[in-house]
């Protein structure tokens, strides 16, 4: 068994954004949304946060009382979607109850939706056209891609079909031309079916719930899960996975750890849209300029 450093390779892709933002003098900004005071929410804006500032990139945090309302945070993000300042607009979820996630999420400008969650971006992903990918499955490919993994007519297997994870995994494993089969709750001899997956991509939301009996010998599997343990009765470990990393390291072939697999890749992804939407932003501000200066030149002629 070899396991998938997610650290080192989200690493490497902050470095490459770093890297165009400083050459390319792009000016980048990230605006974070956090409602409320959901712990674990605050200890993912902390981690973006500290990615924006590696890579160059400017955070304009927006933290606010649970008590906001909803007009409150679409009002923020239409202020958001105008200003010129702000390349990407990210609304950390889950939002306080009372609030309508899939209005808010809707009010984001199509153009500032880095984390790919708008109906437009799954749209444009699903028709395979231009748009922001969901960063957790895109960092998933990367992750494939940069440790080597062939896709090309591999028979793929994604556990869950939530809208952030399973359902676009589906779509960009299909665009890498793979064969794809999605399973869910109401799946029937579900270990037969994944057994036989080359690529088994776990999102279930269900701690340690596939054991060697669902993979097949040397398979990769990927472990898109993230649940917090309590130390004291886990031998001192704080995370574990979707996957019984214990019972499936030994059979798979490649395997992400838990922490330190998938979890890294969603920022650095985050980072990567970012870059993408501040770069596409320059590029149709120099469009609007030469316009401008040729409109003024025809004008003066
Ligand atoms: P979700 O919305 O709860 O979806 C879970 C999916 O798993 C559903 O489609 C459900 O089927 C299916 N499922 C549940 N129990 C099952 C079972 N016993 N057998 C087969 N399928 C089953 O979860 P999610 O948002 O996709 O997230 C999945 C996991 O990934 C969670 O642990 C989450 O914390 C983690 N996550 C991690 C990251 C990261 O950055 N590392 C990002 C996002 C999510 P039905 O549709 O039939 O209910």
């Amino acid at each position: 068994m070899r396991l998938i450093d997610g650290k080192a390779i989200a690493q490497e892709i902050k470095e490459e954004v770093r890297d165009r933002i400083a050459s390319e003098g792009i000016k980048a900004a990230l605006a974070v949304i956090l409602v409320g005071n959901d712990p674990a929410s605050q200890v993912y804006v902390g981690n973006k946060k500290k990615a924006c500032e590696f890579c160059g990139i400017r955070s304009i945090s927006h933290e606010l009382p649970a008590e906001t309302t909803e007009e409150e945070v679409t009002e923020l993000i239409r202020k958001l979607n105008n200003d010129p300042e702000v390349s990407g607009i990210l609304c950390q979820l889950p939002l306080p109850e009372g609030i309508n996630e899939k209005r808010v999420i809707e009010t984001i400008a199509p153009e500032k939706d880095v984390d790919g969650f708008t109906v437009r971006s799954a749209g444009a992903l699903f028709a395979g056209e231009e748009g922001f990918l969901p960063c957790t499955p895109a960092g998933i490919i990367e992750l494939l891609k940069r440790s080597g993994v062939e896709l090309e007519g591999k028979n793929c297997v994604v556990m869950g079909r939530s809208n952030i994870v399973g359902k676009p995994m589906a779509q960009l494993l299909l665009r890498e031309n793979a064969t794809v089969t999605v399973t869910h709750s109401r799946t029937k001899n579900i270990r037969e079916i994944t057994s036989r997956a080359d690529i088994l991509v776990v999102a279930v939301g269900k701690p340690m719930m596939v054991d060697a009996g669902y993979i097949r010998e040397g398979a990769v599997v990927i472990d898109v899960g993230i649940h917090r343990l309590n130390p004291d009765e886990n031998g001192g470990r704080k995370l574990c996975g979707d996957v019984d990393f214990e019972s499936v390291k030994e059979k798979a072939g490649l395997i992400t750890p838990v922490p330190g697999g998938v979890g890294p890749m969603t920022i650095a992804m985050l980072m990567a849209n970012t870059l993408k939407a501040a770069a596409a932003s320059c590029d149709s501000n120099r469009r609007k300029f030469r316009n401008a200066l040729s409109e003024m030149r025809r004008s003066l002629s």
